[in-house]
């Protein structure tokens, strides 16, 4: 193992160090170009693709009639201008602290690491992505595309409590429920009003005992507004509505649900706008089998158990999982993605390095599997 800490700090201070929020080309731009400087020893090829949010950068090496891993990371953090002057990037020796050094400056480090130490003549296509924190709508395209050419997806968004990689994520449903009742006067006509806020309650009411918690499917209100007086009969409501579900089955049954809602009121009109943004990433046998794989290397390596988790959060991985088998989570270790105590806990990263580079290497001979597989046993 080639693990120098020094040398990889120093390029993650660099990286925290430019700030790169979503939509700020020239902090994303900076990113993209010091990683490419990194490498630009290794003698790989890389590409930018042009967008609106900045460039997406591809840095791969091809190597005839095979298949690599595709591994994908993102340049942009969700912390605007500024934030670094009051954060600045702080190293205590095994907590590393600042604005997107977890989510996902350490993420990009490992990468660099493993790239610059793959054996020679390992295929792989590396996407570092400008949208990612904003929904990844620029990148769609080719992260799916590159996802079906490629025998395994591995994403570097970080990992869960000690390590654990997320295998299942949840699909995330936006939606916006607009009620039309009819205005009166709640004291004088009350029988002629049919209140918006009133269905609206019960609306909500009936959206909770949808969940399914043993299915991990949420449901969250978040933003209700409605009325204009308190003596008159509300007219209109309305409400922002959260949806998570970890299964395709529960985001058709929600969405056939949410088509045709009750009405407690039959006076007033009740419309369900919106739809799911990222698919669920769902458990499938061909990721498993890599979940297997990446448990074997990690206990070799590190000593310790590896743990896959179900997690509410959604990634690129969400895309990706139904195109090829995707494991998700090998970034950094540590605490507080999108908080301010966000950090890295450094012990973690020369494991993660070796996790990521072994995972690349096993992923060039995918149709070998089943003896791949023996030699890690
Ligand atoms: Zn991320």
């Amino acid at each position: 193992m080639i693990w120098d800490d020094d040398k990889w700090k120093r390029l993650l201070g660099d990286l925290v160090q430019i700030e790169s929020p979503s939509g700020f080309m020239e902090g994303i731009e900076k990113v993209d170009q010091r990683i490419v400087n990194e490498l630009s020893a290794v003698g790989l090829q890389h590409r930018f693709h042009a967008s609106d949010k900045g460039p997406i950068l591809e840095i791969f090496r091809e190597v005839e009639g095979k298949r690599g891993a595709l591994v994908l990371g993102h340049a942009d953090t969700v912390w605007p201008l500024g934030t670094l002057e009051q954060r600045p990037f702080r190293d205590e020796g095994n907590h590393l602290y600042g604005p997107g050094v977890l989510d996902m400056k350490a993420g990009l480090v490992l990468g660099v690491a493993a790239i610059k130490d793959l054996a020679a003549k390992t295929p792989f296509c590396w996407l570092i992505t400008p949208d990612e924190e904003i929904g990844s709508e620029v990148s769609l395209r080719i992260i799916q595309k590159r996802a079906r050419e490629a025998s395994v997806t591995l994403v570097l968004e970080p990992g869960g409590e000690d390590g654990a990689l997320k295998i299942g994520r949840s699909g995330v449903g936006n939606y916006r429920m607009i009620i039309s009742g009819r205005e009166s006067h709640a004291g004088l006509d009350p029988e002629q009003g049919a209140s918006a806020i009133r269905e609206l309650a019960q609306q909500i009411l009936w959206l909770h005992s949808l969940e399914n918690r043993v299915l991990g499917t949420t449901i969250n209100v978040g933003v209700v507004k409605g009325g204009i007086r308190p003596n008159v009969i509300a007219g209109s409501a309305e409400a922002l509505i959260d949806i998570r579900v970890r299964t395709k089955k529960e985001r058709n049954r929600l969405e056939q649900l949410l088509s045709a809602p009750p009405k407690f009121d039959s006076r007033v009109r009740i419309e369900y706008h919106g739809s799911f943004s990222r698919p669920p990433m769902d458990h499938n046998s061909r990721s498993e089998d890599w979940f297997g794989l990446a448990k074997q290397i990690w206990e070799r390596i590190s000593g310790k158990d590896l743990s896959g988790v179900n997690v509410g959060g959604a990634s690129d991985g969400n895309f990706t999982a139904k195109l090829s088998p995707t494991l998700d989570g090998l970034g950094a270790v540590g605490e507080g993605a999108h908080a301010p105590h966000e950090h890295v806990r450094w012990e973690f990263m020369k494991w993660r390095y070796a996790l990521l580079k072994a995972l690349m290497e096993q992923a060039e001979d995918d149709e070998k599997d089943e003896d791949l597989r023996a030699n890690w046993t």
